[in-house]
């Protein structure tokens, strides 16, 4: 048998679901049963009925799910397989953000540790940021730790006040697009969809700003076929082909995440056979996350 096959031999026999995030590698993406962002990953988690979740994506994810789940085992292939922009906050800011604001706030990015996750009042992803923080009565909102996606939030909601926590968190993947690429882009033609975690200037150039489950809509409801540049993780721009492949997609090739290329078909086939690595997170930390993480499925449609 080839290791694809093993894999879904193996995914039967551990009644498990494979999950996996649009920035996968494409053998990953081809094998998995749900591919798309934090957001439709979430929700996927909390709906699935296997009692084993794999989840092929970085660290914060699989806790995501694991806070969801906690009746159910959540393995992820790649230990440390993390989030560099994730790791930028920690609960000693957040508690140093809240004592300086004492009214406001805290919103986090899905992108965070399960234990800072413990210390917001609600979650959000690029997708659904803007909903969440219109949504909340106060006026004054901490939000860590991309902040990109804060300027993003604050320019979408100008009466409220936001406070983004570090001040100068960020994706490296995304903070690499500039002024550069968007000349490269305009001069190549079609048109430009940048993420919320892009700089503001790199924003404020493109065409259209979306969450990568946004993209996709986008090029869903697009009436005729067209020329896209990608400005998100390499790829989106494969995840994209394979729904629409009448449409161009072009995506800059350094725009890699590294910690979710570590997601392998021989790790994920270990991940299966030694039913490795569980995902374990302290009662405390995961009833608290829970409650944000929840807020944020009810009031971020
Ligand atoms: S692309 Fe950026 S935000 Fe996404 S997992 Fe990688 S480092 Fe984190």
């Amino acid at each position: 048998m080839s290791r694809k096959e093993r894999i879904i031999a193996l995914k039967k026999a551990r009644d498990a679901t494979i999950l996996a995030h649009n920035y996968q590698l494409p053998e990953i993406q081809e094998l998995a049963d749900v591919v798309g962002d934090s957001y439709e990953l979430a929700r996927e988690a909390r709906n699935t009925h296997s009692s084993v979740i794999v989840f092929c994506g970085v660290l914060f994810m699989a806790e995501t799910a694991k806070i969801l789940n906690p009746e159910k085992k959540v393995l992820i292939p790649v230990r440390d397989a993390t989030c560099p922009l994730a790791d930028q906050l920690t609960p000693a800011m957040i508690r140093d953000a809240k004592k300086r604001h004492p009214g406001a706030a805290v919103v986090l990015y899905i992108n965070s540790t399960a234990a800072c996750k413990a210390h917001a009042d609600v979650i959000c992803t690029s997708a659904n940021a803007v909903t969440v923080v219109k949504a909340l009565p106060e006026q004054e909102v901490i939000v860590g730790p991309d902040a990109n996606l804060a300027a993003y939030i604050q320019g979408k909601v100008p009466d409220k006040k936001i406070i983004a926590i570090p001040p100068g968190g960020h994706c490296y993947v995304h903070d690499c697009f500039s002024q550069k690429d968007l000349e490269a882009a305009r001069a190549r033609g079609g048109t430009i969809i940048s993420h919320p975690e892009c700089r503001p200037e790199v924003q404020r150039g493109s065409d259209i700003v979306a969450s990568t489950g946004g993209m996709i809509r986008v090029v869903r409801e697009h009436e005729s076929v067209g020329a896209w540049n990608i400005f998100t993780e390499k790829e989106m721009g494969y995840r994209l082909k394979t729904l629409y492949p009448d449409h161009t997609f072009n995506v800059k090739d350094d725009a890699i995440c590294k910690d979710m290329k570590k997601t392998t078909l021989a790790n994920l086939l270990a991940s299966l056979e030694k039913e490795q690595f569980e995902v374990v997170i302290p009662p405390d930390i995961m009833q608290k996350a829970r409650g944000a993480i929840e807020r944020m499925l009810v009031i971020g449609r």
